[in-house]
């Protein structure tokens, strides 16, 4: 892969303050919203750019990715957050190296991971991810399966149900964006309600994240304005 983008340190500050500067226009808490740096197809120094200017939490897509990444900051305290699809088949792997997994929208993907968490390890922190805007050919669960799905995961010994997880579809007018995150946030007050104990909202990326804190994110994930474009 090509170098790291010079800017990360520069970036990731103007990132933050686009986030604290967020809070307190939406009237959110200070310092109430985290930042997951996403760096799937970004080369370890961007990584290590970012980590070494004081960002701890980073998002991973590809599994096979995340390995060589992981292994090379092993003795680290970084924090891997999965945000990227994961097949039944592949649980293993991610039980075993990730801290988070925001992506989980069937039982059974909850279920193996849970089995499959390596004793030493804490509960896996899992969010469900909701089809939002419910276009087809999307990851995540419907609207309508949210409840039934919390109700399958949220006692399971090795996973801990933290929240959910939305990617809506792309605008780039803020009302939209506003619209649709607004759903996830109801969706999350919903689950609340129904007695889900659950502290994490991740929604928001590079483009959107201002709407996204506005409607009540409390995690966002930022990959470009960070790092910069991806390698394909
Ligand atoms: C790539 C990715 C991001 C980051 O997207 P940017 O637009 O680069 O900020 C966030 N969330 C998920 C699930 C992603 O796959």
């Amino acid at each position: 892969m090509n170098a790291p983008n010079p800017d990360i340190a520069t970036n990731l500050e103007r990132v933050i303050e686009r986030i604290r500067s967020a809070e307190v226009a939406y009237g959110r808490t200070p310092n109430s919203v985290s930042l997951l740096a996403v760096s799937k197809r970004q080369p370890v120094e961007a990584i290590r750019a970012a980590y070494q200017a004081g960002q701890l939490a980073f998002g991973e897509n590809y599994l096979q990715e995340a390995a060589e990444k992981q292994s090379t900051f092993a003795s680290s305290d970084i924090e891997w957050h999965l945000v990227g699809s994961l097949q039944s088949n592949k649980t293993r792997a991610a039980a075993t190296t990730f801290d988070w997994v925001h992506t989980i929208d069937r039982a059974k993907i909850a279920q193996r991971l849970s089995d499959q968490r390596p004793d030493a390890l804490p509960p896996i922190n899992i969010c469900l991810q909701v089809n939002i805007s419910e276009e087809t050919q999307k990851a995540g669960c419907s609207p309508e399966e949210v409840l039934p799905l919390a109700a399958a995961t949220a006692d399971l010994p090795g996973v801990r149900l933290r929240g959910l997880m939305a990617i809506p579809e792309p605008s780039t007018d803020c009302t939209e964006q506003r619209r649709s995150f607004a759903k996830l946030r109801k969706l999350y007050e919903q689950l609340q309600d129904e007695g889900f104990r659950m502290d994490t909202l991740s929604m928001g990326m590079s483009l959107d994240l201002d709407a996204a804190i506005a409607e009540g994110a409390n995690y966002v994930r930022v990959g470009t304005a960070i790092f910069g474009p991806r390698n394909n």
